[in-house]
């Protein structure tokens, strides 16, 4: 359909959009986006889309979220940036500080504020061999960190990485719930990096046993433990943090995505000891301009404040349940991995997965792929969604399959 938008019409603004913008994917949705609130977003045709995706696990409170915009609205009176990260005492990003660190337990009590999850770990893994002294870092296959080089280099995957080769050295990649596979974890070890749930593998949960000795392992080698929760994190999984799951806490904690509220930001967290280490040898051990943008860390402390409002993060489980109880209804699903809102739900082939993705666009519901798993698609909505949404998206995705 030739929609007119600002006189140009869809079929302009594709083209516009193919040749203008940077691209990496050969097929994107092309949903042209007017407008965004709650769980919908509506395209220039008036077209509305249920977003069971938030964004890519980034909308948990929701789009546009008032109490976001309203903290947004009064910094915009306030200030914009002012200076680069860690000159100036900016009352947003004090209060961010100071709200992240009443979520967290005590030893995570110090926050660095970055742009993005990969610039997070990226300073994670920074700090983790700045603080022990080491140079060998330990991920997992099948993970995902980001796409800059460090970020690329804790990546467990071989076809993403083998066109960017030299990538960081010393980097050895163990099996997610092979405990056998942590003995690589030695004195020589400055940190592991782990998702705590891992995402685009499809959503894989530690065990409780893999886990804690994973703890324990890091405890008795003085190894960094580093949980990357930029996607699981801020109630994702029906707690705030998923490491909570688990009774686990990592050394270092990286947040990204939902964090914002809807704006870009990332942060990486430590206890006061660990951080201290980037302020000598060398000082300014990281740096950045714009990370803790006082706009952005306005709408985190607001997005923060509404998930300690309302009882979606509790809610999360039961209503991840019930969009659970509908779909395991349709025999063509092999599998439903779920923590809490985020949901893998496994197909017989890639072909199968594109079907029910397609369908569920023409219908107006937004699904998504995983990076490394073909064979299955994700969910994982806004947790502001009502139980009547959940059984209208669940009619939808059924219907599609
Ligand atoms: N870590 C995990 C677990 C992620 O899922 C992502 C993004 O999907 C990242 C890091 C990278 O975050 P960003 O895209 O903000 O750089």
């Amino acid at each position: 359909m030739s929609t007119k938008s600002n006189s140009q019409t869809k079929e302009e603004r594709v083209t516009k959009f193919l040749k203008l913008q940077g691209q990496t994917n050969q097929s994107p949705y092309l949903i042209d986006v007017e407008k965004a609130e709650g769980i919908y977003i509506w395209d220039k045709a008036g077209k509305r889309y249920m977003d069971m995706i938030a964004g890519v696990a980034v909308n948990n409170i929701g789009h546009r979220h008032p109490k976001v915009i309203k903290a947004i609205q009064q910094q915009l009176d306030k200030h914009l940036h002012v200076m680069v990260y860690g000159e100036y005492i900016q009352d947003s990003q004090l209060a961010l500080a100071e709200n992240l660190a009443s979520i967290l337990p005590n030893s995570l009590s110090c926050s660095y504020i970055v742009n993005s999850g990969t610039e997070a770990n990226e300073a994670a893994i920074k700090l983790a061999k700045r603080y022990t002294g080491r140079q060998e870092i330990i991920s997992c296959k099948n993970s995902y960190h980001g796409s800059t080089h460090g970020s690329l280099s804790v990546t467990g995957n071989k076809e993403k990485q083998s066109s960017f080769k030299p990538l960081l050295p010393n980097v050895q990649f163990i099996e997610f719930n092979n405990i056998e596979s942590l003995n690589i974890i030695t004195e020589k070890s400055a940190c592991v990096i782990i998702e705590t749930i891992q995402g685009d593998a499809g959503l894989v949960k530690p065990t409780q046993e893999f886990i804690s000795t994973l703890r324990e392992k890091c405890t008795a080698t003085g190894t960094l433990l580093i949980f990357d929760e930029v996607q699981v994190g801020m109630g994702r999984t029906g707690k705030m943090f998923a490491f909570e799951h688990y009774n686990v806490i990592p050394d270092i904690l990286t947040l990204g995505k939902a964090l914002g509220g809807g704006m870009p930001i990332g942060a990486f967290i430590s206890s006061k000891k660990i951080m201290y280490s980037l302020t000598h040898n060398p000082m300014l051990g990281h740096i950045t301009t714009f990370g803790g943008h006082p706009i952005n860390c306005a709408a985190a402390n607001a997005c923060i404040n509404v998930l300690k409002e309302e009882n979606w993060i509790d809610k999360a489980e039961q209503k991840g349940q019930l969009l659970e109880n509908i779909l395991s209804q349709a025999s063509e699903i092999k599998e439903i991995r779920r923590a809490g809102l985020f949901f893998a739900i496994e197909m017989e082939s890639a072909d199968k997965v594109a079907q029910v993705v397609n369908n569920c666009l023409d219908k107006g519901l937004i699904g998504f792929w995983f990076l490394s798993t073909p064979t299955a698609f994700r969910l994982s909505p806004p947790l502001s969604i009502t139980e009547e949404e959940i059984n209208m998206a669940g009619e939808i995705i059924f219907s599609c399959i």
